[in-house]
């Protein structure tokens, strides 16, 4: 694919990444992400996690603790979801991006391909998990149901949404607090403390009822808000790695252009970016340090090779 020409110029403050976590791997995968990706790009990165840790949040101001279940339900992940977006709407940011803790971004090309659509118009970017749509079946009414098919980006790989398409999302994607606090208004003043004390501080809101009307995932629901209801097609790009795909089949040399890699299992075996150097397997088996002393070589801790 030839490379796009810039829409608008972007900044870093312009883009809000969400990285989803859990306290489980705060130290298992999310320091790798701090030493490597995150170092250079703090004020991009906000931290969705479920549990309070005090070395985390000395590392990054950034970190939002979600109050919601640490299980891996898929309420608890929407959950989360439903968080990642209100905070976006609440920055102001001109592009949401949502990876996982097991992602390396490679900002500077995530920033050139976002630099090539306009963030006022609907853009939804990723990469399909699947090679057709899914068929799911969406609740209508009490008892009624009706079958529906859509592409969704795969949260594994990383995906974007414009600031457009996400205010558009709102009536099935925001937290109900808003609504609430508008329909406590009108009723008696005596309501609000009332309605605080029931509900839980996140509900999750909008978002979860949408992915409980199709009972999948919470990448899946941003699938079925984007393309099934407001009818915006996934654009779909190779630049955006999980590692449900072959990752050793990224080649080096395109390593520069890359959006999003990954690390982790699949089809039972490892799989990670195939680098060579300049740190071993055993020394770093995601591949992670490797790729950021590639891409950033004058990093401190980054080997030298000696090139005076
Ligand atoms: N995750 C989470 N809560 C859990 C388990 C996982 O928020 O209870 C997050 C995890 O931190 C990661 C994402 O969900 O960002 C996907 O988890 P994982 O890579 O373990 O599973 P996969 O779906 O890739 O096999
Ligand atoms: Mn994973």
């Amino acid at each position: 694919s030839h490379p796009r020409p810039p829409a608008e110029s972007l900044a870093p403050h312009d883009v809000f990444i969400a990285v989803k976590t859990t306290k489980k791997f705060h130290r298992a995968r999310l320091d790798l992400l701090l030493e490597t990706w995150i170092s250079r790009h703090k004020e991009m990165t906000f931290i969705f996690t479920d549990g309070e840790d005090e070395a985390l949040a000395r590392r990054t101001g950034n970190v939002v603790n979600t109050n919601c279940s640490a299980a891996h339900s898929r309420q608890a992940l929407s959950c989360k979801m439903a968080v990642e977006y209100d905070r976006f709407i609440e920055s102001g940011r001109k592009w949401f991006c949502h990876v996982d803790d097991d992602n390396y971004v490679n900002v500077r090309a995530l920033l050139r391909l976002l630099a090539s659509y306009p963030h006022t118009q609907d853009v939804y970017l990723g990469k399909p998990s699947l090679d057709r749509p899914i068929q799911a079946t969406e609740r209508v009414s009490e008892n009624k149901v009706r079958p529906v098919h859509f592409w969704f980006a795969t949260g594994g790989a990383g995906f974007c949404i414009s600031r457009g398409l996400a205010l558009k999302m709102s009536p099935w994607a925001s937290l109900a607090k808003h609504s609430i606090r508008h329909s406590a208004q009108r009723g008696p003043a005596q309501l609000l403390p009332l309605l605080t004390l029931v509900l839980p501080s996140h509900s999750g809101g909008h978002f979860m009822s949408t992915a409980e009307r199709i009972r999948l995932p919470d990448d899946c629901t941003i699938g079925y808000i984007v393309e099934a209801l407001l009818g915006v097609p996934l654009v779909r790009s190779g630049l955006f790695h999980s590692h449900l795909e072959n990752l050793q089949q990224v080649p080096t040399s395109e390593l520069h252009e890359q959006v999003t890699l990954s690390y982790g299992m699949f089809e039972s075996k490892r799989n990670a970016v195939h680098i060579k150097g300049p740190f071993s397997v055993e020394a770093d088996p995601s591949r992670f340090r490797s790729i950021h002393c590639h891409l950033y070589p004058d990093t401190p801790w980054c080997p030298r090779t000696a090139t005076f």
